[in-house]
């Protein structure tokens, strides 16, 4: 299960060259040919962690749509294990991409009102589910757990490894927080850590510090999150961001996903214009992948990613 480093790329605009300032793209996208992103990272560690337990399956939780989801099965079908997924809501046919993907890696499909779904973590819920499937590893949503943060932790060691002088501030963008968790507790302070929001409201920071406290880290306080670039919620867009991921892709080479990448870059972009960062300064933004995400976009809303 050993892989290698994601590149680290660095991108060129007239913008960032007229506010002097350095950005770099840690491609965690191409991180697995099969399992992209953070999704991969928060894997690695339970996958290790499972192999050595005497359980046969995996089972996990998430919405119709969840990257989570797909990167699970995909681990399921590529390193030949059962899995299950607890999907939020009511089945909806035909199943969408994600779902269609997911049930021809093997993956069995449970789908659960959202009333039941928010039950999903309490003890008898679970033996509920063991009753049903047998014993399983079971993951959280978005899977993140303390195993699933010390994965993160390596997009630091790896950029350590990678680069002579480590960025002034790193950037990431967040749903459930566990990714920007592993980020803050590998850096011990060394550099800022920019997360943006892909969700509406305000309960992620709560959120980064219940996970940072879970894996026993300090706390740090060179972190915040942005919520300014969401579109209004998760799965949420505005013609801007579309139009950013467009003209991104012709320019860079880079594809971005709506969901999360792409509003991430599309804030990066704003803060830069709008004099945020200090001349001279190094940013390291991660892509997180998510690709999958983006022919299901296309196919709810109408063609609007260029692919
Ligand atoms: C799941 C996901 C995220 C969110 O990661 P968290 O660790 O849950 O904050 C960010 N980017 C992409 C592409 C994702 O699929």
């Amino acid at each position: 299960m050993k892989i290698n480093s994601s590149p680290i790329q660095e991108i060129s605009s007239s913008l960032l060259q007229a506010k002097d300032i350095r950005l770099l793209l840690k491609r965690d996208d191409l991180l697995h040919s099969k399992i992209s992103g953070n999704k991969w990272r928060k894997l690695k560690f339970n996958l290790l962690k499972f192999k050595e337990l005497d359980v046969e399956k995996i089972l996990t939780f998430g919405g119709a749509f969840s990257n989570h989801i797909e990167a699970t099965a995909a681990a399921g079908k590529a390193y030949n294990f059962p899995t299950v997924g607890i999907i939020r809501g009511e089945k909806i046919e035909p199943l969408n991409l994600t779902l269609t993907f997911a049930e021809s890696c093997g993956m069995r499909l449970k789908f659960i009102s959202r009333t039941e779904y928010r039950e999903k973590n309490k003890p008898d819920f679970l033996e509920k589910l063991k009753k049903e499937f047998g014993d399983f590893y079971a993951l959280p949503e978005g899977g993140s757990n303390a195993l699933a943060i010390k994965g993160c932790r390596e997009i630091i060691t790896e950029t350590e490894e990678q680069l002579e002088i480590l960025p002034d501030y790193f950037c990431v963008c967040c749903g459930t927080g566990g990714t920007m968790a592993g980020m803050i507790a590998e850096l011990e302070g060394r550099a800022k850590v920019l997360g943006f929001s892909a969700l509406k409201g305000d309960f992620l920071t709560q959120e980064v510090v219940q996970l940072l406290q879970q894996s026993e880290s300090p706390l740090y306080e060179n972190w915040q999150i942005n919520t300014d670039y969401h579109c209004g919620g998760y799965a949420k867009w505005k013609p801007e961001l579309i139009e950013f991921i467009n003209d991104f892709k012709r320019k860079n080479k880079i594809p971005l996903d709506p969901i999360y990448t792409g509003k991430m870059l599309c804030g990066i972009y704003d803060l830069i214009e709008k004099k945020y960062f200090e001349k001279g300064t190094t940013i390291l933004a991660v892509h997180t992948g998510g690709l999958q995400g983006i022919a299901g976009f296309n196919a709810r809303f109408g063609q609007l990613i260029d692919v």
